[in-house]
């Protein structure tokens, strides 16, 4: 008797649940269908950059979301040139919380169509995959994020935030389209209150079950610098000590011998102490504290040996471009040096110049400032949004956990933190490393038929978690 009367009170706060939440579930096969042919035209799109011709990316976007009731507007046609836009859709909420931002970025990089095993721009269904530029980098991405807002929408769900859709231009050479789109556009851009976007990647085992989910949280900011040195031109036969190029290059070895200091920030903390459960000892100790591991020299060696870690735990420096004479026989009268500065998050831009002036100590290296450093990226992990992202990933495998790897590379978050939103970096599908690391800019890139529907219903239920 009292367990039934507790199964009926389940089963009545199950419906009363569902009628709140106004919600019919979505048939997920047909959806899954849907989806997939909808990538497939997607990819036939071709938005190589350059040029990019978003535009028609944007066009595709706004043709289906018309088709759902979803108002959406192409934008900074002008601002971005010819065929060039960033797109941008709306689905209202009540407004009692803020607004979440579904962004993903409409170009692709370029292929070389000779080394392809199809078209890569066909769209073409085949061995059970969809193959063609973009679907991995981020086409893929994009539909299952547009996909699940259609299906929110067809569903009725009551939501309490609204769900913004955002397409960029240009992610993939200037990230022109995110710094137009946020610099004109604050308006669209003043309530969200989190951002999903590419820039983590979930790590598979050897039987392709989930080991972790990686929520990208922070990124490492490029501070890159050109290191310019004045000297008098001559003749090669008679050295003077007026030669530019021995004073760079004795700049450089001093770079080359500096060793950043080891910084672990919080993220990055959390990180090593999530993943140290999948090591055997010592190394799972290790990793559970890494502050105190890398005072110890075998941990220390051993942590930094994987040039992933050693990155984020401390600024870079690689030494990259170098010009001086393009003649054998000739004192050049300037020599010239780039370097490829990454730092942490939490770093001071005109404090480490200063530290590279005191390492170089000669007043003749003049240090020129390339490129735009973004602003810092560091987002909270304690968020709703957060947690709803790890109760979705739970739903689905439960056996996997969540971590926040920082990212050693560039990508579009830092222009929209800038404007205060809290941004994450996600990957909605189960992909293999190696199948990322071959596709991924590179050759016969593909997505599973069975990750579409899997990532679509991976974002629906996070927004309706968010809720
Ligand atoms: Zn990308």
């Amino acid at each position: 008797m009292k367990r039934f009367a507790v199964a009926s009170a389940l089963i009545l706060s199950l419906v009363q649940a569902a009628q709140l939440s106004g919600q019919a579930s979505p048939d997920w096969n047909a959806l899954a269908r849907e989806s997939q042919g909808i990538l497939s035209d997607y990819l036939r799109v071709n938005t190589t950059n350059p040029p990019g011709n978003e535009l028609l990316g944007a066009r595709f976007h706004k043709n289906i979301l018309a088709r759902e009731g979803i108002e959406a507007t192409i934008l900074d046609t002008t601002e971005l040139g010819p065929n060039r836009a960033n797109l941008y859709a709306r689905l209202r909420g009540n407004g009692t919380k803020k607004a979440i931002a579904l962004v993903h970025h409409i170009d692709v990089v370029p292929v070389t169509p000779a080394s392809w095993s199809v078209d890569p721009f066909s769209g073409a269904v085949r061995d059970g995959y969809i193959w063609g530029r973009g679907a991995i980098d981020m086409k893929g991405h994009g539909i299952a994020q547009l996909m699940a807002m259609v299906a929110l929408k067809r569903s009725g769900a009551r939501l309490t935030r609204d769900i913004v859709f955002i397409g960029n231009a240009d992610e993939e050479l200037g990230s022109m389209g995110a710094i137009v789109f946020v610099n004109r556009h604050p308006d669209l851009l003043k309530d969200v209150e989190f951002l999903i976007t590419e820039g983590a990647d979930n790590v598979l085992d050897s039987a392709g079950k989930v080991v972790y989910f990686g929520v990208g949280v922070s990124e490492k900011r490029t501070f890159w610098q050109r290191l310019t040195v004045n000297g008098v031109p001559s003749h090669g036969s008679r050295p003077t000590k007026v030669n530019p190029v021995p004073r760079l290059v004795a700049a450089l070895y001093k770079i080359s011998q500096y060793e950043t200091p080891l910084h672990v920030t919080p993220g990055v903390d959390r990180f090593f102490r999530d993943i140290a459960r999948t090591y055997p000892e010592p190394q799972r100790s290790w990793l559970s504290n890494v502050r105190v591991a890398l005072d110890n020299p075998r941990a220390r060696e051993w942590i930094l040996s994987d040039v992933t870690w050693n990155a984020i735990l401390r600024n870079t420096i690689s030494l990259t471009g170098l010009s001086g004479s393009n003649k054998t026989n000739v004192i050049p009268g300037v020599a010239t040096a780039e370097i490829d500065v990454r730092l942490l998050p939490d770093q001071d831009t005109t404090e480490f110049l200063r530290t590279l002036q005191g390492i170089v100590g000669d007043t003749a290296v003049h240090f020129t400032h390339l490129g735009n450093t973004k602003a810092p990226l560091e987002s909270p992990i304690d968020t709703d949004f957060f947690h709803a992202i790890e109760r979705a990933a739970h739903d689905r495998e439960p056996g996997a956990f969540v971590t926040t790897p920082m990212e050693t590379a560039a990508t579009d978050r830092p222009t929209y933190r800038k404007v205060g939103i809290t941004t994450y970096g996600f990957n909605p599908f189960k992909v293999p490393r190696a199948e990322i690391q071959r596709g991924m800019h590179g050759n016969d890139e593909r997505l599973s038929l069975d990750n579409v529907g899997y990532g679509v219903r991976f974002y629906y239920d996070i927004l309706r978690y968010a809720q």
